[in-house]
C-alpha cells in the first residue's frame, strides 16, 4: 500500500554507470521560491537533465563544473557536491565550503565510494547520495536538509519556555538550568514543538517536520522520542492531544493563558 520509495529507476544496458533520471514533464512547480542550489558536477550529461529537473520543481540552480568554479562561486542556499571532480578532490572543496560557513551540503558519490556517516561528519556534509540515484529521493534529501538548517538557525538562537533553555546555535538544552542529553531527533522534536509552545502540533505535521517530507506511515517513532523527551525533561510538558498530537505546555504559560 505504501508509496512511499517511489524511486525512479534508471539505468538500461549500456547507460553510463552515473547516470540519473529525471522525470521529463508533469512536474508540478512546488514552493522553493528563492532557494538557491549550487550543483558542482563535472559530468553535463548529469548535470544538465538534473538542473532543468531541479528548475522546474521552483530552485534556481548554478552550475559549476569544477571544484575551482564551485570554490569562487557566490553564496547560495545549499551546494550539491559530486566528490569526484576532474580538478580538485572533492573531499578537499567540502571541507573548504564547510569552513567557509554554514551552508548545507549534499555530497554525491558514486556507488562502491567508502563513505559513511563518520566520514559525512568530518567532511562536515549535512547528507550524502549515492550514484545513480532517483531524482525524487533527490529533492526530498534537498528539502529535508533545507528544513533542518532553517529550523537550527534562521527562526531564533535561543528558545525559553518556563524552566526550558534552548540555545539553537550550539544545540545546548537546559531544564531548570541542569543541561540535557538529547538525541538529534529528540532534539528536532522539541524544537518543533516548544518554539510554538501551547500550540497543538498533528501527529502528521510533526512527522513531516521533524521525520521526513513524505512519510506515510506509522506514528510509533513519534510516540517513543515523546516518552523520552517526558522522561528527560519533566513528564508534564509534553501533552497529549487526544486523536491530534501533542504540543508543549508550561504551568506558568498555561496560567498566563487562563488568566487571560
Ligand atoms: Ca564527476
Amino acid at each position: 500500500m505504501s508509496n512511499r520509495t517511489d524511486r525512479d529507476t534508471s539505468g538500461g544496458p549500456g547507460e553510463g554507470k552515473h547516470s540519473v533520471s529525471v522525470p521529463a514533464t508533469g512536474v508540478a512547480v512546488r514552493e522553493s521560491c528563492d532557494v538557491r542550489l549550487l550543483l558542482v558536477e563535472d559530468d553535463a550529461a548529469i548535470a544538465e537533465p538534473l538542473r532543468e529537473g531541479l528548475e522546474r520543481e521552483g530552485f534556481e540552480v548554478d552550475l559549476a563544473p569544477t571544484g575551482a568554479a564551485a570554490l569562487a562561486s557566490g553564496p547560495v542556499d545549499l551546494v550539491l557536491l559530486d566528490l569526484g571532480l576532474p580538478d580538485l578532490e572533492g573531499r578537499v572543496v567540502c571541507q573548504e565550503l564547510r569552513r567557509r560557513g554554514e551552508t548545507p551540503i549534499i555530497v554525491v558519490t558514486a556507488r562502491g565510494d567508502e563513505i559513511d556517516r563518520v566520514v559525512l561528519l568530518e567532511l562536515g556534509a549535512d547528507d550524502y547520495i549515492v550514484k545513480p540515484f532517483g531524482f525524487r529521493e533527490l529533492v526530498a534529501r534537498i528539502r529535508a536538509v533545507l528544513r533542518r538548517s532553517s529550523g537550527a538557525s534562521a527562526v531564533a538562537t535561543s528558545i525559553t519556555v518556563g524552566p526550558l533553555r534552548v540555545d539553537t546555535r550550539s544545540r545546548q538544552v537546559r531544564f531548570a538550568a541542569e543541561p540535557v542529553a538529547l538525541t538529534p531527533r529528540e532534539y528536532d522534536l522539541l524544537i518543533c514543538l516548544a518554539s510554538d509552545a501551547g500550540a497543538v502540533k498533528s501527529r502528521e505535521q510533526l512527522m513531516r517536520e521533524v521525520w521526513d517530507e513524505h512519510w506515510w506511515g506509522s506514528t510509533k517513532t513519534l510516540d517513543v522520542h515523546v516518552a523520552s523527551l517526558r522522561k528527560k525533561l519533566r513528564p508534564d510538558v509534553i501533552e497529549t492531544v487526544r486523536s491530534v498530537g501533542y504540543r508543549y505546555v508550561d504551568e506558568a504559560l498555561l496560567d498566563a493563558v487562563d488568566a487571560g
